[in-house]
């Protein structure tokens, strides 16, 4: 017997499944999925096996002998295996990273395996049954010594026995403690009965526990609910009535309980759509919905519904969205309706809680992942409904190695398992909805919000006018009445600041100008230390001007304002108002977001004021007002995709208001409010501004008319950097067809990270067969020799940011 393995080392020659005899005593154990330590230079390496055959081309003399099987039971699923063939091809990157990537990171720390027996030890085959002796779990190693790893395989199988694996990680395994009642009613009354009067408080509590015979108990509940002291539970213990016993407790990443909520009556257009989902369901069609519902439309309703569909055929479901850890009102409403069946899958988790999730799902103890991007490879095997919520947004395309985009994989996981996938969202993506147009996904449309609440009415405040007419603050006019009544009436407000990518611009306050360059439409990127302008596209630089070219005004700076600096000018203006602020410092603290929101909701504060983290999801009823401090951040950043960023953004943000009872109003200040992505954000529809882009993108050729591909150069030396850049440019150039597009190499954005020069390199295409492999052949290049010189390259396939 043959395994293919593929081994756990990131390098070029590396890159493909080498073959291993397996040993006698391992063939019945061994399955594809399964790590594996194989030989491999001079030590041991770890692999995993990726097929298992009876033949191989290696001379008999020559081939090497797996060292040691790692886990009976395969940690991937054979669909995860077909899934990293195509995931290497799909992004380039090395199958190795692919297989990773699907695992939780606990297991590539140290951890630690137990075997638990889940069946009295007589039901179990002798060998195993000494082995445990009276004990209840052992350590995995014991079986492997005792060479009975089939009789134990078979019994895991059987379910007689389960592995358990802890991960070793400081306050890892976390367990509590609980008060035993013994189950001995006899030895109960016996020691009540010995007991003299003078404990009083004993004998009344082993009176309750009578009734109580071998129930567990936290000790607080005992103290707070049945009044027995603890003082009064030690003595119980050591009379030997109880015990207290040290549980092992899944780490809930939930710190309450929610209250459990009911399906409601769907609207008619709600219904039309779960209608259409369900329909692909029951037929086992692979179909790709696109969900377009305005804000507060009631998409989230239709989820929850097309996964109790799924759950009645016994299927799984996943749910992605965005940033878990900023979305804990989203969260709490799936576990709200599906309570127990619920993991949750976020980066606010520590490896051992993601760990325990994933444990729960590969076993099938919950029917329904909610989480984050990588939450889209929860180890299901009987998928039966995938949906990516906010489908427009970034963060669902990985920016390391390997570079998926988690819509690109559920839609493979959608044709595997026969399912529907759902991509919803107010603001799709243009890829999307231009798909949608063209029949490629299934457009499902809600025009309406759920409860027929108007969407808020919305103002565009010119800031140029106001400073025109004297007013410096960073409060217009309007904006400023606008809270000034919410605090009167005792309504609730949200202030957003814009604030995306680490780039900054410099601005007209005067006329609004912002600095362009000169061939390419874009505006320049203030770089601080050297006081220049630089065009991120063609490598243009200039200084700051002293004078706006356009009106000679002298008011043109560097632009950009801190939440720090807005909640300070607030209270200036406002004395009386109370600020929640939320940004990256206020919420570092784990659990720090919830709580800020909880306390929102709590009526807390007046205002919410912070960055894009509160754009999305939030759904208080008192909120009747939001404000953009300015509009014009995202729009000026310099990428193609900036229109449709600030256009997703003020929708969003917008449909924070007026969700419930109250009607909204949302105030967007800005210093270009003549650009159509603020114009139209003020209708709220998004099919003109769809074409109006679509106009933009076809003029420059980007998506999605044409295919855009990064190839990213950096060197901690800026002339090999550019050397480098240049040859990959020239490379491509010389191997690709004439259609193709190929600018640069250019300095990017941020010309230097962490002391290494940045060069970048943009391919722009429509059909170029050839692509993949001449960037495989530049990857080739790059990983067999140019790695050697100092240079890390990247290749991004449909990058989210240029
Ligand atoms: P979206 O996800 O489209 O922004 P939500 O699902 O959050 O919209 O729905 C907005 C509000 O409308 C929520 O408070 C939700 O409970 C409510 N809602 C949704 N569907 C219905 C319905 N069919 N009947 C009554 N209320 C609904
Ligand atoms: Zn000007
Ligand atoms: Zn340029």
């Amino acid at each position: 017997m043959i395994a293919q393995v593929i081994v756990d080392v990131s390098a070029y020659p590396v890159d493909r499944p080498f073959d291993y005899r397996v040993p006698h005593q391992m063939h019945d154990l061994i399955e594809a999925g399964s790590r594996v330590k194989v030989p491999f230079g001079h030590r041991d390496v770890l692999g995993f096996i990726v097929g298992l055959s009876d033949e191989t081309d290696v001379p008999v003399n020559k081939i090497k002998e797996v060292s040691k099987l790692v886990d009976i039971e395969p940690v991937l699923t054979t669909e995860m295996l077909e899934m990293a063939k195509w995931m290497t091809h799909k992004t380039l990157c090395y199958e190795i990273d692919a297989l990773q990537v699907m695992l939780p990171a606990a297991l590539r720390a140290k951890y630690e395996k137990t075997v638990h027996i889940l069946v009295s030890s007589a039901d179990l085959e002798p060998q195993l049954a000494t082995i445990f002796g009276d004990k209840k779990a052992i350590p995995y190693r014991k079986f492997e010594q005792a060479d009975v790893l089939l009789d134990l395989k078979r019994a895991v199988k059987a379910q007689q026995l389960q592995i358990i694996t802890v991960v070793k990680q400081q306050g890892a395994i976390k367990s509590i403690r609980k008060f035993v009642v013994s189950s001995d009613e006899q030895f109960l009354n016996q020691q009540l009965d010995a007991l003299s009067n003078r404990a009083r408080k004993q004998k009344q509590a082993i009176e309750w526990m009578k009734q109580h015979i071998g129930e567990r108990f936290l000790p607080q509940e005992l103290i707070d609910d049945h009044g027995i002291s603890a003082s009064v539970q030690k003595a119980i213990v050591d009379l030997g009535v109880a015990t207290f016993v040290e549980e092992e407790l899944y780490r809930d990443p939930f710190s309450h309980d929610v209250q459990k909520s009911l399906p409601l009556a769907l609207t008619d257009e709600q219904q039309e759509a779960l209608q259409a989902i369900e329909n692909s369901m029951n037929h086992d069609v692979a179909t790709t919905f696109l969900l377009h519902g305005i804000t507060g439309s009631g998409k989230t309703e239709v989820y929850l519904q097309a996964i109790s569909n799924a759950l009645a055929k016994g299927k799984e479901s996943i749910v992605l969205v965005p940033e878990i850890a900023l979305t804990p009102q989203m969260t709490e409403r799936f576990r709200a309706r599906f309570g127990e069946l619920v993991a949750v899958m976020h980066s606010g988790l520590s490896q051992g809680e993601k760990y325990d999730e994933w444990r729960k799902i590969q076993r099938g103890e919950v029917k329904v992942v909610v989480g984050a991007r990588s939450a889209i490879f929860a180890p299901f095997t009987n998928v039966g409904l995938l949906i990516l919520d906010e489908e427009h947004e970034s963060t669902y395309k990985q920016e390391d190695t390997p570079r998926y985009h988690a819509r690109d994989v559920a839609i493979w996981r959608g044709r595997y398992y026969n399912c529907p996938v759902i991509l919803g969202s107010a603001t799709p993506a243009l890829e999307s909805y231009a798909r949608a147009k063209k029949r490629v996904y299934e457009l499902l449309t809600l025009n309406n919000r759920a409860k027929n609440q108007v969407l808020p009415s919305v103002e565009i405040v010119d800031m140029r006018d106001e400073l025109h007419e004297g007013n410096r603050s960073m409060f217009s006019r309007s904006l400023a009445e606008a809270i000034r009544q919410r605090l009167k009436r005792k309504e609730q407000m949200v202030l957003f600041l814009n604030r995306r990518g680490f780039s900054s611009f410099v601005l007209c306050r005067d006329c609004g100008t912002v600095v362009q360059c000169k061939n390419c439409d874009i505006s320049l990127t203030y770089h601080r230390n050297t006081e220049k302008l630089k065009c991120h596209y063609c490598g243009y630089e200039e200084h700051v001007p002293e004078q706006c070219p356009q009106c000679q005004s002298e008011h043109i700076r560097f632009f950009g304002t801190g939440t720090q600096k807005i909640e300070s000018e607030i209270y200036k203006v406002f004395p009386e108002a109370r600020v929640i602020r939320m940004d990256v410092d206020t919420t570092r603290q784990k659990g720090a977001h919830e709580r800020l929101l909880t306390d929102f909701g709590e009526g807390k504060a007046d205002i919410l004021l912070g960055t894009q983290m509160i754009a999305k999801g939030l759904d208080f009823p008192n909120i009747t007002l939001v404000g953009v401090m300015s509009a014009d951040t995202s729009l000026n950043l310099p990428d193609f995709r900036a229109a449709e960023r600030t256009y997703q953004l003020l929708t969003q943000v917008s449909g924070r208001a007026g969700r419930h009872d109250l009607p909204g109003e949302v105030v967007i200040q800005t210093y270009t409010p003549e650009h159509y992505a603020i114009e139209m954000a003020k209708d709220q529809i998004f099919e003109p501004f769809f074409e109006r882009e679509m106009t933009m993108r076809r003029r420059s050729s980007y998506p999605p008319y044409y295919f855009v591909v990064v190839i990213q150069v950096t060197h901690e030396d800026v002339m090999k950097c550019a050397e480098y850049a240049t040859m990959a440019s020239d490379f491509v150039r010389m191997n690709l067809s004439q259609q193709v597009q190929i600018i640069g190499p250019t300095a990017s954005s941020i010309s230097r990270i962490q002391n290494r020069y940045r060069y970048q390199c943009l391919i722009k295409y429509k059909r170029e067969p050839q692509l993949n492999d001449v960037l495989k052949q530049l990857i080739k290049l790059y990983r067999t020799d140019w790695i050697k010189k100092g240079v890390l390259m990247t290749v991004d396939l449909d990058p989210s940011t240029i």
